[in-house]
């Protein structure tokens, strides 16, 4: 791995910086030009809040949590309880340990006490992180979700791990304070187990694993990365600004952990345990559910491939467990943060009142099911089935959309079909607003102007192949209809008018025959005689 030489500190390296321009550009430029207060990201400059000015406070109940999760996340009770106590434990002691620094600023203050990090075993999409978010919501701590993948592919493993603690400053805003109690939620963590315990291979998921327990325990890590040029200028800048530097590092001892993965191994070297025992027959166990998560033992994580004092530092342990075709449905119909709420919103833009019919829903979530990607299934289906829906009905003056069985076993026919009936549905519509014109000529212009059955037809026909409206379509083809109706009324005394078809084809032929004609009619007569 490569060395980085060590960063200097902000007066070093505010006097290399001078240094720097003093040799490239002379005395005209000088280093003070650079400054820019009040652009200090993540530090505390005057305009963020003070470190301890927002107190971090807890006082929820496990069941309040609980109720909480509820709304947005179907099924995963277990799950939901145990995390909600996990949670309690956790920020109780934090308000403890609070209490008991204030009583005795001076004194270090001594609890035993073992921090309640999490492994959340389950496969993909069933609401792992789903319930880690609400949470961090609802208690209102910062939340940052990464893949171990990602650090054991890169080399700078130690910078990247810390990188997810700066991160939690970012997503408070800039509050070193509250980032302190936020949560972490590490996904794959399977990924970095070393398989096996086979000398030579995995040395970078053990190299995490060892990085991870340092923080999971208590570490500071310093508020600027030293491989982040730009946020160690800034601090260097804040330092000249301020005579001195705000707070430099961040404490992990309060930050919740919650670690992810499928454990797929995990469910045959248990199950081949305890098959046999109650309740469990000799069939190949298909799911790791709660009933055989009873069984996982510290030393199974260990076979699995981790390190003891890593899974030591994990001491909650629970399942989520996959989710079938009811549970899908149920998250449809019932969770407040389900994608049937996001259609509605969706569809409600372009001015389309969308409802779904139960069966239709039980058949999105069959085929969910089959994506086994739990319910990240749903947005797949969702998707693919109303992506014409969408891109054609919007804008067709259709203002309802029942989603039956038949719209999803046949989309398409579905979707010809309501297009057809829009277009007729437009046809009255366009025919009607003819009247409004013929009304708004007369009262403008004292002229009475109807039309023959087969100019209607043609008038609505073009506005909706030219995508007109028809008082823009009228107004353009008439624009000089009353001025020779005017001639016309004249010569004729006639001021009722019914235009025919060579009205709307050809106007302005048509305007000037008449009027020729009101001039000349006993020629025309002649003519025609
Ligand atoms: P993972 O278990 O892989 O972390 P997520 O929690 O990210 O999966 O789930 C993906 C999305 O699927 C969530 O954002 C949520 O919309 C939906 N979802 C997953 N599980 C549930 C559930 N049990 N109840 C309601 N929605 C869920």
């Amino acid at each position: 791995m490569e060395q980085t030489p060590p960063f200097p500190s902000p007066e070093e390296l505010k006097s290399k910086l001078a240094d720097f321009m003093k040799s490239n550009f002379g005395d005209r430029v000088a280093f003070t030009t650079l400054t820019q207060p009040d652009t200090v990201e993540t530090g505390n400059d005057d305009k963020s809040p003070p470190e301890e000015a927002k107190e971090f406070e807890f006082h929820f109940l496990p069941r309040d949590i609980k109720a909480h999760l509820d709304r947005f996340v179907i099924k995963q009770d277990e799950a939901k309880k145990v995390l909600s106590i996990a949670v309690c434990d956790h920020y109780n002691h934090v308000n403890h340990v609070r209490q008991l620094e204030r009583e005795n600023a001076n004194g270090a203050v001594e609890t035993e006490y073992a921090k309640q990090n999490v492994i959340l075993v389950g496969p993909t999409g069933v609401g792992k992180t789903y319930l880690i978010k609400h949470i961090a919501d609802l208690i209102k701590v910062p939340f940052v979700k990464a893949d171990a993948t990602k650090f054991s592919e890169t080399g700078y493993v130690g910078g990247d791990v810390e990188d997810l603690v700066r991160e939690l400053v970012h997503k408070a805003d800039g509050d070193v304070n509250r980032a302190q109690f936020g949560i972490i939620y590490i996904d794959e963590i399977d990924k970095i187990a070393s398989a096996g315990n086979m000398i030579g291979r995995d040395v970078s998921g053990r190299g995490v694993q060892t990085t991870l327990l340092k923080l999971m325990e208590e570490t500071e890590v310093p508020l600027r990365s030293a491989m982040d040029l730009q946020g160690q200028i800034q601090a260097a800048l804040e330092f000249q600004r301020r005579g001195k530097s705000s707070r430099q590092t961040i404490n992990t001892r309060h930050i919740l952990f919650v670690v992810s993965g499928a454990f797929e191994r995990l469910k045959e070297q248990v199950s081949r345990r305890v098959k046999g025992q109650i309740g469990f027959s000799a069939e190949p166990i298909r799911v790791m559910d709660n009933e055989l998560f009873q069984f996982v033992t510290t030393q199974d994580f260990i076979e699995f491939g981790f390190e003891p004092e890593f899974i030591g530092r994990l001491p909650v342990r629970v399942v989520c467990e996959e989710l079938s075709a009811d549970d899908l449905f149920s998250i449809m119909k019932y969770s407040e943060g389900s994608l049937l709420r996001q259609y509605e919103r969706a569809f409600r833009a372009y001015g389309i009142a969308i409802s779904f019919e139960d069966e239709a829903l039980r058949l999105m979530a069959q085929a969910a099911a089959t994506e086994k990607t739990g319910a990240r299934g749903l947005l797949t289906v969702w998707e693919k089935l109303f992506r014409d829906f969408k891109f054609y009905l919007a804008g067709s003056g259709i203002s309802q959309l029942r989603v039956t069985a038949e719209l999803v076993h046949e989309p398409k026919r579905v979707l010809d079909r309501l297009l057809a009936e829009g277009h007729k549905h437009e046809a009255v519509v366009l025919d009607q607003q003819i009247d409004v014109f013929s009304e708004s000529f007369r009262r403008q212009h004292d002229l009475e102007i109807a039309f023959e059955k087969a100019a209607r037809r043609r008038l609505v026909e073009r506005a909706q192949t030219e995508k007109m409206s028809m008082a823009d379509l009228t107004a353009h083809l008439f624009r000089d209809f009353h001025f020779g109706l005017n001639l016309v009324r004249k010569n004729f005394g006639q001021n009722k008018f019914t235009l025919p078809l060579s009205a709307v084809d050809a106007p302005d032929k048509f305007l000037s025959d008449l009027v020729v004609q009101s001039y000349y009619p006993v020629r025309q007569t002649n003519e025609a005689g």
